[in-house]
Order: structure tokens, then sequence, then C-alpha cells
């Protein structure tokens, strides 16, 4: 029994949770922490969003915690992210895979891209704003989970720009790296953007928000490859001349993207979405259902420009 687990913050991170973790433990170094915690030290890069071992982990903790895998997986990890372009049976394959230890790769269940060590290195995320509140109200602060999720650049809370942190994501499981004053430079590197890119980035961050809590039966990459090329045809960025043949007009859409979103806000999400935005384009709109990775960012862009807003598409 693990005595000594910390009780989650809201809205914490797992890993967040483990640092805490080890700090209490007085363990000599973090891989004996993680194997007190999951059985094992994970080697997958994906660890940080969505841990497996998850059913050992709540078998070890006291049931006053009221801990569950699934209040873990849901509330502490970013499985409600990743499920929302998945199935039932294949959000269901992903829960399943973070509660044992091996099985196929998660990021293969997941559908999403492997994390290279480098040149490309990912950073944890924080607010500086909230940094400072959990500090004051806690004692101490933590990484925020939502704060973690591709495309969600800004604090809904306090409505800025989220900072980075020198906390690596690619680092995984190597090391304890709680958030803290060291890692999370708040005076060094005041986070700011144009007013029309913040505002766009909230309205981002709104979608992805709706997308994790809200329960919808996604009907497949192929229903929504179908889904495009009805509201492309509506919105004249694609014409079919005959029933064999289609006309994209990529240029088009291309163009009132770049207008709608603008290219500092796109560039925020993606460093090279804005002068490959075709590219990114139809490889979601017309192939979808063949690529091995969902582009969940650009599905989210694509379908927020189309629609308005992803409860209209999904729902409708
Ligand atoms: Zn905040």
């Amino acid at each position: 029994m693990l005595r000594t687990f910390p009780t989650p913050y809201p809205d914490e991170l797992l890993y967040s949770i483990f640092a805490r973790y080890h700090i209490r433990s007085g363990n000599r170094n973090f891989q004996q922490s993680i194997k007190e915690l999951l059985g094992y030290v994970p080697q997958q890069l994906h660890g940080l969003a969505l841990p497996n071992s998850l059913s050992i982990l709540a078998k070890n903790l006291h049931p006053i915690t009221n801990l569950t895998v699934e209040s873990l997986v849901v509330e502490h990890t970013l499985y409600p992210f990743y499920k929302g372009f998945l199935t039932q049976s294949e959000a269901f394959l992903l829960k399943n895979l973070m509660r044992k230890k091996g099985g196929k790769p998660i990021f293969q269940i997941a559908k999403i891209a492997i994390i290279e060590r480098d040149p490309n290195k990912q950073f944890l995320r924080f607010c500086s704003q909230c940094f400072e509140e959990d500090v004051q109200k806690y004692g101490e602060a933590y990484w925020h989970r939502t704060h973690q999720i591709p495309g969600f650049l800004v604090c809904l809370v306090h409505k800025r720009l989220l900072n980075v942190s020198l906390v690596s994501i690619q680092d995984g499981y190597l090391d304890c790296y709680a958030a803290n004053s060291e890692n999370c430079l708040i005076n060094d590197s005041p986070a700011i953007c144009q007013e029309h890119t913040l505002q766009q980035l909230i309205e981002i961050a709104r979608e992805i928000s709706w997308l994790c809590n809200t329960q919808f039966d996604f009907k497949g990459l192929q229903w929504l490859r179908k889904q495009y090329q009805h509201h492309l045809v509506n919105q004249s960025f694609m014409s079919l001349p005959s029933s064999r043949t289609f006309n994209f007009h990529e240029d088009k859409i291309v163009s009132t993207n770049l207008s709608f979103y603008g290219k500092d806000c796109l560039s925020l999400l993606k460093p090279d979405l804005a002068e490959h935005l075709g590219r990114y384009f139809y490889r979601c709109l017309f192939a979808c259902d063949v690529e091995p990775v969902i582009d969940r960012v650009t599905h989210i862009l694509l379908i927020k420009f189309l629609r308005k807003s992803l409860k209209h598409f999904f729902e409708a």
C-alpha cells in the first residue's frame, strides 16, 4: 500500500502526482518511485500523456483515496482528448491498454505520431498566474493536465497564453520534475501575442475542452472524410464535375483559413502549419481514414472553420 501517495490537485497530470510522490517518498532516484507506483519503469515516450499499468497503481492505493483506474484515466491523463477521434471500440481498447502493462504500443492504438527524442523537443506548459495561485493555495505548484493537450495553448481560467517550461516531454519518466520556480521561469519569458491571435487560441482551446468533456459517438474516420466532402462542396471549396472526378480548390481554402485564423495563430499551434497548410488540410480531408496517425489539431481547425464549432459538426 502506498501510504504517501499525494492527494491529486484539480486537473493535475498524473506525472505531476508521481513527481510529488517521489519527493515525499525519500527514494534516492525517480525510477525507484515509478517502480513502486507502476510495478516497472515504462520506456515509452507517450507515458506522460497516456500512461499504462494503471490497474497496478489503483490496486496499491489506499481505499480512502477514492482513486480508481477510471478516475485516474479520465481526470489525470490526456485520454479524454485522444479518445475524441476514436470510435467507441477503439477508445475502449485504448483505455484497456492504459490499465495493463504491455500489449500493443499505445501510440498505435491512439493513432498518434511517435515522439522523436530530438531535434524538436516539446516541453510541458504552465500558466504563470495558475502557478502563483497554486503556490498560494496549496503551498506548491503542479503540472495542469489540460495545459499539456496538443493545441491547447492558453489558460481558459486566466485567458492568457501558456508559458513553456524547461521540462521536456520526451524525457518521459527518466527523472522527476515537479513544477517549481526553477523549471517554470515566469519572469524571464512572459508569454504574449497579439489580441486577435489570443482570441483565436482561446476559441480553439474551448473547442478542445468541448471535445474532452462531451460524450458523443464518433462514427469513424471514413464517416469524417465523407462529412468533409459534403461541407466542402456546399461551401464551394470543392466541385464534382463528374461522378468520378473532383476539383479541390486548395488555394481558396488555404487563403481563407490564413485570414480566418491568422498566420501567427497557426504558427503557434505548429511551427510549419501556416507554411504547409494545403498539405496538412489535404491529408486530413482526403486521407484521414488511411493515415496511421490522426492529426487532431488540424481536424479541429478544419471543423471549426467549416461548421463554426465541433458541437455543430458532431451533433448535427
Ligand atoms: Zn491560469
